[in-house]
């Protein structure tokens, strides 16, 4: 039986951190033997807020290596850089002809950045889920493993996905997003507002880069309070979150320990993220070394790259020649 299809990528736009880990990479790691996986390496897609090029290079091969050292195997996912697929643009620019401008506008993500940007909304960056669909879908994947903050874009994927179909015949599947049947995970930044990110929130996200002081002292500073004074009181978010991020790294015995505290109200939070700090070390710590290994074997990550992008093209020609057809650009 052919192996379903599953397609993602992550923008080189700073180090990975973990939201990027338990949100995608986790699951990456998780799919790449039982599905036909493609990754790339998002290095357009990052030109819409980062349209300075100088560190391009440093951050593609640095998510590369990131995304090894947390166990992906290139030999078994299709492992490439975006802009080594020339075929995205072509589909990109086909799928622009049936997105509507009143669609885009309304993107949550494309309000934030204006927001955030003022100087700089470019047009690329009101078509960034074109682009991201011509990308899931140039390999006509099923699919998409992502965190929650992408599932409005998997949305537009589908319906840009199901207009082409429409339009012009059934070409591709509907891509979804995925996390094994589970919700989408987002992973709230240390100080209660947002989400960790790549380039925001620096302070309160924990990076695969971060060295063992840098964990310790983040998690030291996270936000807390005085405590539960009576037993059965919710949790606030930003405690709820110290409590998923430990359920995340910590043995479940840990996690049981500081639950009964809460319940019983004789938490010491400063305990809580000491024991946090330790088990986040202990899982971050390896990543970043591997990381940092890969890194700068450059023939390795160069191999790689050309390895990927064959196996990437490969297939993304195929679906072209099908899309030429039935738009009826075939000429001769
Ligand atoms: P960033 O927002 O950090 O620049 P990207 O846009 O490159 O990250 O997203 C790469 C992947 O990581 C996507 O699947 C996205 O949903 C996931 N992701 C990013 N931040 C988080 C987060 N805080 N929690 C869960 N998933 C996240």
């Amino acid at each position: 039986m052919e192996k379903e299809i599953v397609m993602s990528g992550i923008r080189p736009t700073g180090y990975l951190h973990l939201g990027n880990y338990f949100g995608a990479v986790r699951n990456y790691v998780r799919m790449q033997e039982a599905y036909s996986c493609f990754f790339m390496v998002a290095d357009l897609h990052s030109l819409t807020t980062h349209p300075d090029t100088r560190e391009l290079k440093t951050n593609v091969q640095r998510v590369l290596a990131e995304n090894i050292a947390c166990g992906l195997d290139p030999e078994k996912a299709t492992l490439y850089c975006q802009s080594h697929v020339f075929e995205t643009s072509e589909l990109y620019l086909y799928l622009n002809m049936l997105a509507y401008k009143g669609e885009l506008e309304k993107t949550v993500t494309f309000k934030e950045k204006v927001r955030q940007h003022p100087e700089n909304v470019n047009a690329g960056l009101l078509t960034y889920p074109v682009l991201q669909t011509a990308d899931i879908i140039l390999h006509r994947a099923s699919y998409v493993p992502v965190g929650k903050d992408q599932e409005q874009h998997l949305e537009m994927a589908r319906n840009f996905a199901n207009r082409f179909n429409h339009r012009y015949g059934d070409v591709f599947p509907e891509p979804k997003a995925f996390n094994f049947g589970e919700e989408l995970v987002k992973v709230p930044s240390l100080d209660g507002t947002g989400k960790m990110s790549k380039s925001e929130n620096q302070n309160a996200t924990l990076y695969l880069n971060d060295s063992d002081d840098q964990i310790r002292n983040k998690l030291k500073k996270a936000k807390t309070d005085s405590g539960p004074t009576e037993p059965g009181t919710p949790k606030p978010d930003y405690i709820e979150n110290l409590f998923s991020l430990m359920s995340l790294v910590s043995d479940e015995s840990t996690v049981q320990h500081f639950e009964t505290a809460y319940n019983d109200c004789t938490i010491r939070y400063g305990d809580m993220k000491k024991q946090l700090g330790e088990d986040m070390v202990k899982f971050i710590s390896p990543i970043r070394e591997k990381a940092e290994v890969i890194q700068h074997d450059q023939a390795y990550l160069k191999q790689i790259m050309e390895m990927g992008a064959e196996k990437a093209r490969k297939s993304a020609r195929e679906t072209m020649q099908i899309v030429r057809e039935v738009m009826g650009l075939n000429y001769f």
